[in-house]
Order: C-alpha cells, then structure tokens, then sequence
C-alpha cells in the first residue's frame, strides 16, 4: 500500500523522486577517499580521523543548464508552502536531496534581506557595500539554515529505525536556539551544552523555552565541546556541532542567496565573521558549486574575521597558515565567536587558499565602534556583525578593497541578541570602552515646558 501511494504521488508530477536522480554521500576531507552514507551517525573518518565533507553527484546536476537552475530558483521564492518552501529547502537538490520530503523540518529559513549598507562609511565613494542580514531568521542567526538540515536528516533516520534517543550540542549560544527550535517542531529530545555566565539571556530562554534539556556548565566552549563529543561518541546521540558537515551543506545556501540577490553578479569580497569556521568554509562552499555548475563565472575574495580576543586563524594566517596553533579564547564582546580550537580549521584555511582570501581581526574599541556607526545607520549590529564592518573598514585603509568594488558583509545574527553591550555603551559603563555616540534616554520632568526644552535642545 505505501510503495503504491508513493507511486502515484510523484507519477503524476515528476517521473523519478528527487532522492533518487540526485545523490549525496559524505567523504574523507582529507581524500584518503572513504565514503559513507548520509544516513550514518558519523562525524570524523573512521580510517583517518579527518573531518568530512558532503559530496554531491555533478553529473546529475549538470544536466540542467546554469539557466534553468537560475530560472527554477527564483521561481520557488513564490512557494510558501510544502517541502520547497524556505531558502534551504528552494535548493533541496544542491542541499541535501537525500532527505524524503515527509521528513523536512523547517521553521521559514533563509530568504534573508540584502541590505545596500548607506551611510556608514563616510566616503561617498562607497557605495556598493550590502550587507546580508542572517540574522533575520527564525532564532535569529543563521544557524537555522544548518539546523533545518541536520534535524530532518535526524528525523528522517529515525523513521528509517535508527535508534537516535537525542540530538546533542555545544554552543556560544546561537546554535542551541537552532537545534532546539527544530528539535521542538520535530518532536525530538535536544540536549544542549553552554559555557555557563558567558551566552546572552536571549540566547539562554530559547532552548530553555523551547524545552530542551539545558546544562549550563562551569567551563568556556571549547570545554563543552570536549564534554559532548565525549557523550555522543560513547551513546547514540546525534551531535550537531559543525563537525557534522551536514549543517555546512544548509549554510552554503548564503552563498547562493546573495549572488541570486545581485543579479548573478559575484561580489569582489564577501566579508565574514569566524569563531569555529564552519561558516567559513560552507560560504566557500556555496560560491564554489556554483562556479562548477556555471551560475557564476569568477569566485570572490573571501576575508574572514575575527575577535582580537580569539584569533587562533588570524594567528596561523599571519605565518602564511604554516602553522597552527589552539589559544585560550579570551572574553570577548563577540562572544559567539569566542573560540580558542575551531574544529573547521583545515577546512577554513583550505577555503581561503581557494578563494584568494585574508584573515583579520578587531579590537574591542573597533567592535564598539562600528556596531555603533551602523547603528547610527539604521541597522541594529551584533557585536560579530561589528567585527566583520570593523575588518572591512581595514581592508579599506589597506587599499584592497576598493571604492568601485561591491562588497557583501555578512552579519550572522540578530542585534536584539545581544542588547547588553550596547547598553553598556549608551550607558556609560562599558569599562574602559570609549563611547563617543552614547545616546542615552534623558530623564524629563512631567511638563510640556521640560518636554519642548529636553527637545530644541537636541535639535539645535
Ligand atoms: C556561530 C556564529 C558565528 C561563527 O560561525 P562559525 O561557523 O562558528 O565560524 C558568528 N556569529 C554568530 C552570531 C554565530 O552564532
Ligand atoms: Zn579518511
């Protein structure tokens, strides 16, 4: 009975099921060429220990023509219901085709603004400069576009009788909000690991609502991560931390928003905030696919940034990456990217080599300052937002970004994320942080006369 259902179903509409003309399958990063299947709870080569990578079938792709996948792509941003709906699941062949559709867990992601960034930079000469809001998302980051993935591909082993009891990870705060936004729409138990005292309260009360189990624990990250790689090796709990490289295959889909959102024009830098280097690498990854499938017909230069504070790539970049060493990660107003052994290194600097790509880095003053430039601007920046304007306002002063080139930086989450630092800011009490735009609200009497006079003499 079900095997006829399923016939008819897609008889009528499409002569062969998606998961079955395309494929996908992981492999070795490290091409020591062993491959397994996605529906396999593996994250690292058990020949060779190396990170792996979701490859898909390029012929298969292939076969449709760089315009029809342009033409089939905007035409699903009409869609808004049913297993094509979303930004991720728009691309479902290039994504994860794998996945039944009856297994798609998706909360609305992707399709984020791209936003022309005027009056920033104070040179008017500027003005090809966008940036790609991923944090206008379900749990406001661009974590969404991962979890989606990771969680129906959970959903989907489970219904095959894969014994998954949960879905496990550690985070800076952002991809606990995801995984367990996904896990509650799917009905999955989610265990969250989180550096005590160092994630945001609006990061805190998103698993704690969404009723993941929530361990608030008395380390940093990098000492969650160590913690919940020990536990899904040793049960079967699924772990989604960016290692599972199935979360990159979601993430690239960035790549491929902003290129359709210009046109098809490849930017001349696309600049990104780095803390563990998944995104990093899957924004490359993006770009890459479709250069190979002739949607696009030059790659970007990518620069990665990062915290002064937590700058392992930033360290290795300036030794031409012949080395890389783990830091302690110091407390940082990025702290979604305060990471001190990013499990994605060889895969980031692998992407740089590949796209001509630089590494560099902000101060505190720097991430203050510029997050309150763009606030001034009209946007709301997270504090890794600011890193990432903060590099590009370097880049700038280096010459290498120039005022003719178009420029996309990418900002990775909500600023109503991270309200603590801008309170600081306009407070006064941001330490030794200057605050020269400090706006702070002013106190006045209940009298028209103190109202009229607090205001003209704001005006004036
Ligand atoms: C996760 C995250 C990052 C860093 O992404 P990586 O893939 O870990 O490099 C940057 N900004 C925000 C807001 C994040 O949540
Ligand atoms: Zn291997």
């Amino acid at each position: 009975m079900k095997y006829a259902g399923r016939l008819v179903f897609y008889g009528r509409r499409n002569p062969k099921p998606m998961s079955k003309k395309y494929k996908s399958w992981f492999r070795c990063f490290d091409g020591c060429g062993e491959r397994y299947g996605l529906g396999e709870i593996i994250y690292r080569c058990r020949r060779c220990e190396s990170l792996l990578e979701v490859c898909h079938d390029f012929d298969a792709l292939a076969e449709t023509s760089p315009g029809e996948w342009k033409s089939k792509f905007s035409s699903r941003r009409q869609v808004v219901s049913g297993p094509l709906a979303g930004g991720v699941w728009a691309k479902k062949e290039w994504v994860c085709p794998e996945v039944e559709d009856k297994n798609i867990v998706s909360l609305g992601e992707g399709y984020t603004p791209l936003l022309k960034l005027d009056g920033f930079f104070k040179t008017p000469e500027l003005n090809n400069v966008y940036v790609k809001l991923c944090g206008s998302s379900h749990t406001g980051s661009f974590k969404d576009l991962g979890l989606t993935v990771l969680v129906s591909m959970v959903r989907q082993m489970r219904s095959h009788g894969v014994e998954i009891p949960a879905v496990a990870c550690a985070s800076t705060g952002d991809t606990s909000a995801a995984l367990a936004a996904y896990c509650a729409r799917a009905g999955l138990p989610c265990i969250v690991f989180l550096p005590e005292g160092k994630i945001t309260p609006s990061q805190l009360i998103q698993p704690v609502s969404n009723g993941a189990i929530t361990l608030a624990i008395d380390t940093d990250f990098d000492g969650c991560m160590e913690l919940v790689q020990q536990v899904t090796s040793e049960e079967n709990i699924d772990l989604a931390n960016s290692m599972n490289s199935l979360r990159i295959e979601g993430q690239k889909t960035v790549a491929i928003e902003i290129a359709e959102q210009l046109n098809w024009q490849v930017p001349d830098w696309v600049v990104i905030p780095g803390g563990n280097l998944g995104n990093v690498s899957a924004l490359g990854l993006g770009f890459r696919m479709m250069h190979r499938l002739g949607l696009i017909d030059r790659l970007p230069r990518i620069c990665c940034a990062q915290s002064k504070r937590a700058n392992p790539l930033y360290r290795s970049y300036i030794s031409s990456f012949n080395k890389f060493e783990p830091i302690e990660a110091e407390k940082t107003l990025a702290s979604a990217i305060q990471i001190g052994n990013p499990v994605s290194i060889r895969k980031a600097i692998d992407t740089l080599k590949d796209f001509n790509g630089i590494v560099e880095q902000a101060g505190e003053q720097q991430i203050m300052d510029a997050c309150a430039a763009a606030d001034r601007a009209g946007l709301f920046s997270c504090p890794h937002t600011g890193v990432a304007l903060a590099a590009l306002k370097k880049l700038i002063g280096r010459g290498l970004v120039a005022p003719d080139h178009r420029v996309v930086v990418i900002s990775t989450a909500h600023g109503l994320k991270f309200p603590q630092f801008k309170i600081d800011y306009h407070w006064g009490e941001a330490g030794e942080l200057d605050n020269p735009d400090a706006n702070p609200p002013e106190k006045v009497e209940n009298s028209l006369e103190a109202v009229r006079s607090a205001i003209y003499r704001r005006l004036d």
